[in-house]
Formats: C-alpha cells, sequence, structure tokens
C-alpha cells in the first residue's frame, strides 16, 4: 500500500519548522455549551487531527497538519488564519448521514529554524 500522505511526523516532514502555536475556537451554535470551544495546540497527535467536540459526530476530525499547516509551511508563512470545516458526519440513522456541522476557527505562528542564506 502506498499513501499520498506517508505516515511520517510533522517534525520529520518539516524539519525547518521550530514550534507552531494554534489558537482555534469551535464555531458551531449546536455544540453542547458546557464543552470546551476553545484552545491551543503546540504539537501534533499520531493522526495530525484535532478531534471533533460535537457529540453526534462520527469519524469527525480537523486536519490540522493537512488544512492548515502544510499549506503555510510550503509557503513559508509565519502567521495565517481561517476557518476550517470537520470532516465527519452526524449519524442520524443509515442512510441519513448529514456532513458534520462543526468548524473550526483558527490563528497560527509558525516559528522556523535559522536558515543559512
Ligand atoms: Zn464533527
Amino acid at each position: 500500500m502506498t499513501s499520498l500522505f506517508p505516515d511520517v511526523s510533522f517534525q520529520e516532514a518539516f524539519p525547518e519548522v521550530k514550534s507552531f502555536r494554534i489558537e482555534y475556537e469551535h464555531t458551531e451554535t449546536r455544540i453542547e455549551p458546557l464543552g470546551v470551544r476553545n484552545g491551543v495546540m503546540t504539537e501534533l497527535n499520531g493522526n495530525k487531527e484535532l478531534r471533533c467536540k460535537w457529540h453526534r459526530c462520527k469519524q469527525g476530525g480537523f486536519a490540522i497538519q493537512q488544512e492548515i499547516l502544510t499549506p503555510l509551511v510550503s509557503k513559508g508563512e509565519t502567521t495565517g488564519e481561517g476557518l476550517i470545516f470537520c470532516h465527519g458526519h452526524e449519524f442520524l440513522d443509515k442512510r441519513n448521514k448529514p456532513s458534520c456541522p462543526n468548524r473550526l476557527r483558527y490563528r497560527v505562528f509558525i516559528e522556523y529554524n535559522d536558515r543559512k542564506e
């Protein structure tokens, strides 16, 4: 099996990145209000995603590396912000699986290792 996204860590894929910081907020009114809506991320877990907070979401998550970090790092950007969508779905019954409504608003700051010119 070959994969478009080989299973290497973020640090292995982008050794030029010294550190990053992602400030995020879940933005969808249907999310349980008692849940933690905001947070900060400074490292990636194994699947490079942030779990979706919507309790009825199945197989959801936010592709932090693929949708936020990779595009910015490949352009050498140090900051960025935007909105990404959860790739999961709500499970209502076997045939009714609407897309998850959860979104993630983010701001990201990336620090690079010194580069030799
Ligand atoms: Zn979701």
